[in-house]
């Protein structure tokens, strides 16, 4: 797809993995080979790692592509693996959770044992509010501990849940709502956001109208509320339906029984960021998911459950909160940080604060955050004792390898190996990833796809491209986490991922193979720019940007041009220190520079026509730079669909610069 004579992929900078890390890892090379060498046994040893019911029959029913069945006629709960074995193998004194709330001196430490007896509680109480196997129930919460109580609740009940995100409208809680036709809905008063309470209730009040005037027959039956801000809910209370969580789940026994369910029985449906567009509900189900996602858990973030203490920033609404906050990790039984707040409240520090407290040795986020950091400084975490962090992890999006860097020295020590995960809510689990006891790190590289995932960077033939070329990330074989359909929508299900090409499953991502075979991820297919000619990725000019001292972060985008078919229009944030009032003084100096610079790092080719500063770029509430928006800024269109939007005036304060910028060549 590429065919610039870009620097990314010709990254010479290597981190080895330390040798006491590598000597100890939980996962050596040796693993790639008896993986290649039986897939299925190799996926059926990651099974073993979980406590199973009745034992499957076959590992793989791959006979209807593209539906799959793992660990077929296999009975097992995922609840039960992820509290009660560590409880019965006598770790229940063990924290599972340390959870920081947001105002400070808000904590909790939860052991495996308390989380057991809570879980146990929650779904005696959502089996006396009417929830049966295989009911859907929608999760609408902060970070708080009870969210995680109630997917388990679920799980262990056979109740699919939907978790969203809590920063979203009451119009996107419904729309899901209605499309998995859910039940219930657990929720929270409020939360606390930037040190007010924000309020939680009256979005689902509304939501619950919505449904009832848009779900046809569809009704949500009960709403539980958990207490968490004491917020006045005036007469937003409905005694038929509303109760609160003090009420029934604290009554409730903390004895209960678990069935053990088939494992393909469906664990939940989570909606996908909305980068590209509107969300899909990604079907997850049990037995596959939980062993792929706890075996990565494992093996790329070598979790020694005795002494490692791991901190997944990720919010519980995304599938990364689901994999490698909630199931991976308490599968493995590690003990974790969970924090319910934003980066930057009270101050700054606040994450670097957190890990000095817990002593985090592994800690993982996205470039989104790291990029934010670079912004604001490297005294913030300089001022923390970060001593205990042994290994970094990246998901989200490209890391650039000037974050990269950043991320390594500053929060790693310079000797923290990173391992930057490239998967999606489709996946479940991570799918390429540096091994950090094995592999030798280079930064903006995802590296290869992990012992028994296989991918590959085709062509529009569906021909592999071989190294040093560009292409489309396709995965050719079935994993455990797999998403097994679209909720509601097989036909959906095929269109979207497997007919562009027979037998292979399409990412939606363009990729590169380096001269050394390890994967560089490009960004979206459908953002792929053609300036006369020659296809350039938005990563490539994005990274090279970046790259710049005076660079935070970068959005490109191709807008139409007369001249080239398409322009590089580039969208940047400058770092704190080179910006006195925000970035909206006089920048004609900078972007003068850093046109410069991309010419120098990729070519000519790839010289921005236009580069706009900015204060803020749009993201989506995960974190990903919607591009789709910038695009249409670029071309002085409508601004499209921005419901998933983190910050809707951000796009507002772009516009602005756009109509009083005119830099155009
Ligand atoms: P939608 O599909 O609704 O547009 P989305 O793709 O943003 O939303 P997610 O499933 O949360 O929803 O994100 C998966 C995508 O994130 C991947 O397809 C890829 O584009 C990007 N991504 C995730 N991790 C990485 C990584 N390590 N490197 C590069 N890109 C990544
Ligand atoms: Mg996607």
């Amino acid at each position: 797809m590429s065919e610039t004579l870009s620097n990314l992929a010709r990254e010479e900078r290597r981190f080895e993995p330390p040798a006491d890390l590598a000597a100890n890892a939980n996962v050596k090379e040796e693993a790639y080979e008896r993986a290649a060498s039986d897939n299925e046994a190799f996926w059926a040893e990651a099974a073993e790692r979980l406590d199973w019911g009745q034992k499957w029959d076959q590992v793989l029913d791959w006979s209807n592509p593209p539906f799959a069945k793992w660990f077929v006629g296999g009975t097992i709960n995922a609840a039960v693996n992820c509290v009660d074995r560590h409880v019965e193998a006598g770790r229940g004194d063990k924290v599972a959770l340390h959870w920081v709330g947001e105002p400070a001196d808000d904590a909790r430490d939860i052991t495996y044992s308390d989380l057991k007896d809570e879980v146990c509680r929650a779904a005696n109480a959502l089996t006396d509010l009417g929830v049966r196997k295989g009911d859907r129930v929608a999760i609408y919460m902060p970070m708080i501990p009870e969210v995680v109580v109630a997917m388990l609740a679920c799980a262990r009940l056979g109740a699919p849940h939907t978790v969203v995100f809590g920063g979203f409208s009451a119009d996107a809680l419904a729309s899901r709502v209605i499309d998995c036709e859910a039940k219930v809905i657990v929720t929270a008063d409020g939360g606390y956001r930037r040190g007010a309470p924000s309020a939680l209730k009256p979005a689902v009040d509304e939501a619950v109208s919505k449904v009832a005037a848009d779900g046809g027959d569809h009704v949500v039956e009960k709403v539980l509320v958990v207490r968490r801000t004491g917020q006045d809910l005036g007469d937003g209370w409905d005694a038929d339906r509303d109760v609160w969580w003090h009420d029934v789940v604290d009554a409730a026994s903390s004895e209960h029984e678990p069935e053990m369910h088939d494992s393909e029985h469906p664990l939940y449906v989570m909606y996908t960021s909305g980068t590209t567009g509107k969300p899909k509900g990604i079907l997850h189900t049990t037995g596959g998911y939980l062993t792929g996602t706890s075996y990565t858990h494992w093996a790329v973030f070598d979790l020694k459950p005795g002494t490692d203490v791991f901190w997944c920033t990720a919010d519980v609404g995304w599938v990364t909160g689901h994999s490698y906050m909630v199931y991976g990790p308490l599968a493995n039984g590690a003990t974790q940080v969970m924090y319910e707040g934003t980066p930057d409240s009270p101050h700054k520090g606040r994450w670097w604060e957190i890990i000095a407290k817990y002593g985090v040795t592994i800690f993982y986020t996205a470039p989104t955050a790291i990029r934010t950091f670079m912004k604001w400084g490297d005294n913030f975490p300089a001022d923390h004792d970060l001593s205990s962090i042994r290994l970094l992890g990246s998901v989200g999006e490209s890391i650039n390898p000037e974050a990269y860097v950043w991320y390594r020295k500053h929060i790693g020590a310079e000797k923290a190996p990173i391992v930057d995960t490239w998967w999606q809510t489709e996946t479940g689990q991570m799918m390429i990833s540096p091994l950090p006891g094995v592999t030798a790190g280079k930064p903006g590289s995802a590296m290869k796809a992990l012992p028994g995932i296989s991918v590959d960077v085709v062509n529009d033939e569906a021909q592999p491209v071989g190294n040093g070329n560009g292409g489309y990330l396709v995965i050719r074989q079935p994993w455990p986490a797999m998403l097994r359909t679209l909720w509601g929508d097989d036909q959906r299900f095929i269109d979207t991922y497997w007919s562009r090409w027979e037998g292979l499953y399409f990412a939606g991502d363009g990729a590169k193979l380096d001269d050394d075979g390890d994967i560089w991820l490009l960004g979206r297919v459908d953002d792929v720019m053609n300036v006369s000619g020659h296809r350039l990725s938005t990563t490539e000019i994005e990274s090279a940007l970046v790259s710049h001292p005076k660079v935070a972060e970068a959005a490109v985008v191709g807008a139409a041009d007369e001249m080239t078919g398409q322009a590089v229009c580039a969208f940047v944030i400058l770092r704190d220190e080179f910006t006195q009032d925000g970035g909206t003084g006089s920048t004609e100096g900078i972007v003068e520079e850093l046109r410069k610079h991309v010419q120098k790092e990729i070519g000519a080719i790839a010289k921005p026509r236009q580069i706009m500063i900015v204060p803020e770029l749009p993201k989506t509430r995960s974190g990903k730079i919607m591009r789709r928006l910038l695009k249409d800024v670029a071309e002085h269109r409508e601004v499209g669909d921005v419901t998933t939007l983190a910050d809707s005036t951000v796009m507002d304060m772009i516009k602005t610069k756009e109509d009083s910028s005119a830099t155009e060549e």
